[in-house]
């Protein structure tokens, strides 16, 4: 029987079962967020499933639970266990919806072999009788009203089930979005984009076609966030993401790939033409001198650094990435505020 966390704090032990989630939690010096309790909550239920075991093998290393630690348990276990059971619920509704959809539209067919059968009949009766012709035209009334009836109750039906349909379509779609976009920015996020450079690196393999990848990162962020603030900082790194994103139109993917890190795959295009792609992006960040929405206030300008590395025959995503990565940090350790390109030699910058 598949593993139903929901029920069990519904059912007359829940009680027990969050007490013995806190002991728990006390136990192994858990501090006690909503959070934390969900994650131990599926311990408690179900010690020997995926999670249970991951907290299992922390305890028996000897912990500690630290934030970070009960972060990465959240991260990797709940969201993607949600969101499964949000895609199956929603599956599973589409399906009852169109197991229902299918019977009325029988139920109709039947109705109209009737109908036919009933005007297969009076027409019979009509050669065979024709005196009878009140009667007939009555019956014929009838059954002509009754489908009627039906015909409408059916559309009426059709409709319906076409709304349900594409909102339970848009919600898979909403789902889907959300699991693979970052919120902050609406880039797409870490996990598809490395499932797109992967994709991408066997596409460019299998059709001896260029891929370049570029990664940026803000200069001295966490010194601007020190010195005006989080929120100020977040806004900073949509204005950011927007420059990016502009650049980063199909069948270019953009992407925030850290903190204050992002990432653009170039599908078919050279080190050269992405160099200048991002050269622009450079110029146009550092130009821009920022101001704070609420107060005005002048901020400044922020620089970001690049490197970016087109793909040699036989490498994979995560070579490619390791080349960007080490030429982004050429450009941050020649003084920042810069674009450097691997020299296309797998290894070297
Ligand atoms: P460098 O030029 O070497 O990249 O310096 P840096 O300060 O940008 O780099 P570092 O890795 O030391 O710090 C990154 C900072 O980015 C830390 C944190 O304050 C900031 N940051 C990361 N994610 C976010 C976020 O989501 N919002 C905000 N406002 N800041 C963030
Ligand atoms: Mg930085
Ligand atoms: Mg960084």
């Amino acid at each position: 029987m598949p593993f139903d966390i929901e029920s069990r704090l519904r059912a007359p032990e829940a009680y027990s079962l969050a007490r013995d989630t806190l002991d728990a939690m006390e136990k192994h010096k858990v501090w006690p967020t909503s959070q934390n309790f969900e994650l131990w909550v599926h311990f408690v239920c179900d010690p020997t499933g995926p999670l249970g075991k991951e907290i299992r093998r922390i305890i028996a290393q000897g912990g500690p639970f630290t934030d970070t630690a009960c972060q990465d348990l959240a991260s990797t276990y709940l969201g993607s266990a949600k969101l499964t059971t949000e895609i199956q619920d929603t599956g599973d509704a589409l399906t009852k919806e169109l197991q229902s959809v299918s019977m009325a539209v029988k139920a109709a067919q039947k109705s109209s072999q009737a109908y036919g059968a009933t005007l297969q009949q009076a027409s019979q009766s009509l050669e065979n009788d024709p005196a009878d012709l009140r009667e007939t035209v009555e019956t014929l009334a009838a059954a002509t009203r009754q489908i009627q009836k039906e015909n409408k109750a059916l559309e009426a039906r059709l409709t319906e089930s076409t709304a349900e349909v594409i909102r339970l379509r848009e919600h898979l779609e909403q789902v889907r979005r959300d699991a693979t976009t970052d919120g902050l920015t609406n880039l797409a996020n870490r996990k598809s984009f490395d499932a797109e450079l992967e994709r991408m690196s066997d596409a460019a393999e299998a059709e001896g076609m260029p891929l370049t990848l570029a990664l940026l990162d803000i200069d001295h962020f966490k010194t601007f966030n020190d010195t005006w603030g989080h929120q100020t900082g977040d806004q900073v790194l949509r204005y950011v993401a927007g420059v990016i994103g502009q650049s980063g139109a199909d069948p270019r993917i953009a992407a925030r790939y850290g903190g204050e890190e992002f990432a653009l795959l170039f599908p078919g295009e050279t080190a050269a033409t992405a160099f200048n792609v991002l050269e622009m992006i450079r110029i146009e960040v550092a130009s821009r001198i920022l101001k704070r929405r609420s107060t005005n206030e002048d901020l400044g300008a922020i620089t970001l650094s690049a490197g970016l590395a087109e793909r040699v025959k036989g490498e994979r995503g995560s070579e490619l990435l390791d080349r960007a990565d080490a030429a982004l940090y050429a450009s941050k350790r020649n003084g920042r505020n810069q674009v450097t390109s691997s020299d296309n030699t797998a290894g070297g910058v």
